[in-house]
């Protein structure tokens, strides 16, 4: 199923798809709310996808699946190898990057989650080095601390976009912190879709791109993670209890604009889009 969060007015209601312009309300107030539900949540979003009315998507403003997250959206870093050695070599480091054993985790202010087709604030009195990142992110739907990677998959809700917007000077000019850098509002495009886990297959095999004005300038795929998601769950809800609706951004991989020679950034009127295979496309201009 393909879950949504729009907004009617005031208040955001949540539905699924149920073909490509048609879409059934569901009885949640929010997505967190039908996670947390589990199978219970599931299932009512079946009998709904069965019985109800079938509403039109034209004219729907979306927000973001889940736009106020419990906490911070856990991230990782340097988690492609060829955007590790690129961004090794954009700092000006000689010898070839050593690959994390162990993956690097930072998170992203909750305030910073944008609705698909929003403006992305262009933040030109705190940065001058805007930069754009593709992720497949993975929403979690049981809870739970020191999850083993057999049983990983297990916790996983289902996935949805995240473009990992960046800025790239107030990320190097705080002592090498990711937190500030990753933080300013509304730098975490996230949607359109939350896609439930069973409709893909192999998370580990999906094509992820990045376009800026229409060109390409990011072209991975999932398998070229150094932590695939089990290793990633594992090693983040070790002593650390993960909750219903945890949202992780898996890294992203070759082709972001401070590494491209000479580098380049987002400026206002750019459009940035990023899709992941199964997933859809996630749109935004910058302010
Ligand atoms: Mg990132």
């Amino acid at each position: 199923m393909r879950f949504f969060t729009f907004l009617p007015g005031a208040e955001s209601s949540v539905g699924v798809l149920s073909g490509p312009d048609r879409f059934v309300r569901l009885p949640f107030a929010s997505l967190l709310e039908l996670i947390a539900a589990g199978d219970a949540g599931l299932q009512a979003a079946r009998e709904a996808l069965e019985r109800g009315p079938r509403m039109s998507l034209a004219g729907l403003r979306l927000a973001a699946p889940i736009p106020e997250p419990r906490r911070n959206i856990f991230c990782l870093g340097w988690n492609y190898s060829e955007h590790s050695k690129e961004a090794s070599a954009a700092r000006g480091r000689l010898e070839p990057p050593k690959l994390p054993t162990r993956p690097i985790f930072f998170t992203k202010a909750t305030t910073t989650v944008l609705a698909p087709d929003a403006a992305i604030p262009a933040h030109l009195g705190a940065t001058a080095q805007l930069d754009w990142e593709v992720e497949l992110g993975v929403v979690i739907g049981k809870g739970g601390a020191d999850i083993s990677q057999e049983r990983a998959m297990e916790h996983v809700f289902g996935y949805t976009i995240i473009n990992d917007v960046s800025a790239r000077d107030v990320q190097t000019g705080h002592g090498g912190q990711f937190f500030k850098g990753k933080s300013l509002d509304g730098t975490c495009p996230m949607g359109p879709w939350l896609v439930t886990a069973d409709e893909v297959p192999d998370p580990h095999a999906l094509r992820l791109t990045c376009k800026v004005n229409g060109v390409i300038k990011q072209d991975g795929r999932t398998s070229d993670m150094i932590f695939d998601i089990p290793s990633t769950l594992e090693w983040l809800s070790q002593g650390m209890t993960l909750v219903p609706g945890d949202i992780i951004a898996t890294g992203t991989p070759a082709g972001v604009g401070f590494a491209r020679v000479p580098p380049e950034f987002l400026h206002p009127g750019d459009v940035v889009e990023c899709a992941v295979e199964g997933l859809g496309i996630l749109r935004n201009p910058v302010a």
